[in-house]
């Protein structure tokens, strides 16, 4: 058994792992930097450490303070949450090492997945469909117009170390596919200290679909259901949820089929914890394996609404090696989810982070609704990191309630002193393609072309 877990991470994350720690009984250690002293996971845990400046390269992601705090604070685990270290297996290996337990796969199944042109080639081996491309890293120019020949333009150049949408370029000829080659692989080199990049099919307007997954001790590996994560900014999700209408009113049979491609890929992998399965779908109900997400999503809530799952303690309980039995007919649907990611940035200005002081807070309430936030009245967002405040989920008997919800709670949101994305998630709720469940990852660039407000 867990007494004491560290949080390596920060903000809504960390509170939401410390919630659960909390109803097992597990004692918890925040870690933060100078920026974060206020911050609302600092309050919740019962220690806390600091671990360096703000900026996060001496902080939450200095594996050697990490680890000396949680030597200190003479914890069993590390649960690394999403980001920072959580997907990097040198932190997994020596937390190991150091006899503190890693909550999340085992170092050698995030290898198996790291690299995604390497995942591109394990998910060929497991028999699932990839986006035509390149077979591995592209090392030169001339093999990158050799692939986009073969294939046809338009083409996405991906940094094979990307992450959070970042580290993408899309070409539609020879002439923009030589100069983002080049760009790709600087920036990748600048953002994720890796320049390899691969080249791939760009899908115009696909879904973006995805299996929740999880793995146990055991080698048995089962999905949690699908999440439709289409509504997008810059290749990043900023609406989700699930069932996803493009299986439920076109495509019945997808989730058997796209359930059963991710659990073959999380097999060959040897996977043993929570992880994603990423797919885009085209609208002929062909899919194409994305990537492997080796930890808790953000948009984890929504599939804990629709199977009563607590997915930190599932997390938690696997790495105790408790006896998980997984059963892929245990698990039963109910119901419909959404999640907003609320973020401090301005929707109508190119998306412009707006750090700042919250003036008035007051998160909306009321049967069916749930906000994973570490945000209060008075909280300074450091600019520092990432935009996200907080998560708005909504839970419906049908899509029709969770969607009335939502627009209902969005509506309550009292957020004053900054810019957030509620207004733009106003008026997708409200939509009727979107209502109508007839949306892909072009969305909300169409929407915004329109002139909404
Ligand atoms: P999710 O599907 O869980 O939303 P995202 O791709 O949006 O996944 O990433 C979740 C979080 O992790 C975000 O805070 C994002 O900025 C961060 N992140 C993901 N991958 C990377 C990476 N390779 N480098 C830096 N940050 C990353
Ligand atoms: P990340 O690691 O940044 O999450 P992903 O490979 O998961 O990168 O892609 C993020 C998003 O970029 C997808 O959800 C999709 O909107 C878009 N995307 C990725 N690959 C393609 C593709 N081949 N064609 C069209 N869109 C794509
Ligand atoms: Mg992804």
């Amino acid at each position: 058994m867990f007494e004491k877990i560290l949080i390596a991470n920060r903000g809504e994350i960390a509170v939401r792992i410390i919630r659960t720690c909390k109803e097992m009984g597990i004692r918890t250690v925040a870690v933060y930097s100078e920026a974060d002293a206020n911050s609302m996971h600092v309050q919740m845990a019962d220690e806390a450490i600091c671990i360096g400046p703000a900026a996060s390269g001496e902080s939450y992601l200095r594996i050697d303070r990490i680890v000396s705090a949680a030597e200190i604070a003479d914890v069993d685990a590390i649960h690394p949450g999403y980001g920072f270290l959580s997907e990097n297996s040198h932190f997994a290996d020596i937390c190991e090492s150091c006899n503190i337990r890693f909550i999340g796969p085992s170092s050698r199944a995030m290898n198996a997945l790291q690299d995604k042109a390497l995942s591109r080639q394990l998910a060929k081996k497991a028999g699932v469909p990839v986006p035509p491309g390149s077979e591995g890293v592209v090392e030169n120019e001339a093999e990158a117009l050799a692939i986009a020949k073969k294939i046809g333009y338009p083409v996405l150049i991906k940094a094979v170390a990307g992450g959070g949408g970042r580290g993408m370029r899309i070409a539609h000829n020879d002439i923009s596919l030589m100069k983002g080659y080049h760009t790709a692989r600087s920036e990748a080199e600048k953002a994720f200290g890796n320049s390899g990049v691969y080249v791939e099919k760009y899908f115009e307007n696909p879904h973006h679909i995805e299996f929740q997954m999880v793995g146990d001790m055991r080698g048995n590996v089962i999905h949690l259901g699908e999440r439709d994560c289409s509504i997008q900014r810059r290749h990043q999700k900023v609406i989700e949820e699930t069932p996803s209408p493009l299986i439920e009113n076109k495509f019945k049979d997808l989730r058997k089929k796209m359930g059963k491609a991710a659990a073959r890929i999380m097999e060959t992998a040897q996977y043993n914890n929570a992880g994603t399965v990423e797919f885009i779908v085209d609208d002929a109900g062909n899919f194409y394996f994305l990537e492997v997400n080796k930890r808790l999503q953000v948009e984890h809530p929504i599939t804990e609404e629709t199977t009563g799952i607590d997915l930190v303690k599932l997390q938690i309980q696997i790495a105790m090696g408790e006896p998980v039995r997984l059963s892929q007919g245990d698990f039963r649907f109910h119901g419909h989810a959404i999640e907003c990611r609320i973020n401090a940035e301005n929707p109508y200005d190119d998306f412009r982070p707006s750090p700042g002081r919250i003036e008035m807070y007051y998160p909306p309430g009321g049967h069916g609704v749930r906000v994973d936030s570490h945000a209060y009245a008075g909280y300074y967002i450091p600019s520092h990191y990432d935009s996200m405040i907080g998560k708005l989920i909504t839970y419906g008997k049908d899509r029709r309630e969770a969607i009335d919800r939502m627009a209902r709670a969005l509506g309550e949101f009292m957020l004053t002193g900054i810019k957030t994305t509620i207004p733009l998630q106003q008026s997708i709720l409200q939509d009727p393609d979107f209502r109508r469940g007839v949306y892909s990852t072009g969305f909300i660039e169409q929407l915004l072309r329109r002139g909404s407000p």
